[in-house]
């Protein structure tokens, strides 16, 4: 691999604001955070909104509010200050291209006098039929360089006459560029398989490889990361920097993300927002623990990283070149594993969120109170039942589904669904008649897991009864689904009132059928 120099760096992410941030720019933007944190260098933000045209509102906060999120503090760039406002601070601003013009028509004019950039007065109409005419003729759209040898007075004259018109890099003729990656080694490409490219653009903003350069050079950037889709600018940003005699910096292009059909990632495939993750309820942790691991590995069969870890562990010699598949199935049990960690405080603070944005429950002091049935319940009640719940679920979004059948005043279902396969009406009303005498002799203090199983299976033992025509109608009368958590634990979490009630009811229906 490159030797690199790797006592001074400074790494920086340029995202441009022209939509939320997906999945693979948080994989961008962790990678160049661990890294800067692992050479204890510098991770700054800079903000690329050059292309006013894609400019979209809000863009610049999400991006902002995903790394306060993500607990990933720059050094340099803007940020959003404890009064919510947007500051900026490093010595190498300002930080948003579009407060930079003036410094890249400085440099711009440093190219035009050293002859290695010109004017192009090329009207929109000539660029159209040019590129049309080449597509007829199947050939690689291009610049026909019609502009490049304008003499300095034909020049001087359509400037003076205010002639719209765009500053082109002047390519050298058959000539190799080398693009150094650490990821991928040499990459090498021949100037006659570009062109002339535009660096500044008609209404005075530079474009995107022209800002990006100067502003990498200006900044002291050392190690540019990014995804694969700009490799295709390297070469261009390479001859830049020949051509203002710039050291440039060294490139990782990061592997592309795959769907698990190795096919581009899609929205379908989980190419979401990170907000939309978010909101699915995937923690924090596993998510940057996830998508570090999308192009990354220890080089061990270690896949659950705290940051820290991370930070230790993370160097671009394990980062590999092949597309990185997105596997949502893994992101899932990475999940599981972390939510299994929270404390149940932890894991109660997460939840109630969701149990409030699904209307089951609302807060109200120190109290919560339950919609349906407008009972005030304490926090400990809720506590109990999430706890049943969390080495279950694999998303925090399941919980209202969950556990929605502790909170509804009554249970919707087939009473045919609390027999047993192998029992019937009869028997299976009998059951719970004969469950809800034992229940009933249980004092308050002493309705336990435990205690239930053991009263009701030496109940069930004495009588020869199958546990399953006693167990089953019990669990569905007290869930209302097929799927949940045991009849003890349900009964323990909800209280004996609750339990003998919808036991009851479950009765009714079976006897009303
Ligand atoms: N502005 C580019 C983007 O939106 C930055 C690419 C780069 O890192 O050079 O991702």
């Amino acid at each position: 691999m490159e030797n690199l120099n790797l006592t001074n760096v400074r790494v920086r992410i340029a995202p441009s604001p022209t939509g939320f941030v997906h999945i693979g720019n948080l994989r961008t933007i962790l990678y160049n955070y661990l890294f800067a944190k692992h050479y204890k260098g510098k991770f700054i933000i800079r903000i690329e909104d050059t292309d006013q045209s894609r400019f979209v509102p809000g863009a610049l906060e999400n991006l902002l509010g995903v790394l306060q999120w993500a607990g990933f503090e720059n050094d340099e760039g803007p940020f959003i200050t404890p009064e919510n406002t947007l500051g900026e601070k490093g010595e190498f601003g300002p930080y948003i291209q579009s407060a930079r013009l003036k410094i890249y028509h400085d440099y711009i004019q440093q190219l035009l006098d050293k002859n290695k950039a010109y004017c192009c007065f090329c009207p929109k109409e000539r660029l159209e039929k040019l590129r049309a005419d080449q597509v007829a003729n199947k050939k690689a759209p291009k610049y026909d360089n019609f502009c490049r040898n304008l003499s300095r007075e034909e020049v001087q004259s359509m400037l003076a006459g205010g002639t719209p018109h765009v500053i082109r890099f002047k390519m050298p003729e058959n000539k190799e560029i080398i693009v150094k990656d650490i990821i991928r080694g040499n990459i090498i490409v021949n100037s006659k398989d570009l062109d002339d490219y535009v660096l500044m653009k008609a209404d005075g903003f530079p474009t995107y490889h022209f800002a990006s350069i100067v502003d990498d050079h200006l900044m002291k950037i050392t190690h540019v990361m990014r995804g694969e889709e700009w490799i295709a600018s390297a070469p261009k940003h390479v001859l830049l920097y020949e051509a203002f005699n710039w050291q440039p910096p060294l490139f990782a292009h990061l592997p592309q993300l795959l769907s698990k059909s190795k096919k581009k990632l899609s929205k379908r495939d989980g190419d979401a927002s990170v907000q939309d993750f978010i909101e699915k309820g995937y923690l924090k942790k596993a998510l940057l623990n996830f998508i570090a691991l999308l192009g990354w590995n220890s080089g061990t069969e270690q896949e659950i990283y705290s940051m820290d870890e991370m930070i230790k562990q993370f160097t671009l010699d394990n980062v590999h070149k092949a597309g990185a598949v997105f596997d949502i199935d893994k992101l899932d049990w990475i999940n599981g594993v972390y939510i299994r960690e929270l404390s149940i405080d932890e894991f109660y603070n997460e939840c109630l969120p969701y149990l409030v944005n699904s209307d089951l429950l609302s807060i109200s002091g120190e109290k919560l109170v339950i919609n349906e049935t407008g009972e005030r319940v304490k926090p400990g009640f809720v506590k109990d039942i999430l706890s049943l719940e969390q080495t279950r679920i694999k998303r925090l979004n399941e919980i209202p589904e969950a556990i929605g059948y502790f909170f509804r005043h009554e249970l919707d279902y087939q009473p045919e669904a609390l027999i047993w396969k192998k029992s019937d009406r009869e028997q299976t009303i009998e059951n719970l008649q004969n469950l809800i005498k034992l229940l009933k002799k249980i004092k308050l203090h002493e309705f336990t897991k435990e205690n239930l199983e053991k009263l009701i299976f030496e109940f069930l033992e004495n009588k020869s009864i199958d546990t399953g025509s006693m167990l089953w109608p019990m669990r569905f009368a007290l869930s209302g689904q097929a799927k949940s958590p045991g009849p003890f634990e349900i009964a323990d979490a909800l209280g004996r009132k609750k339990t003998i009630e919808r036991i009851e009811s479950a009765i009714a229906k079976l006897q009303n059928q």
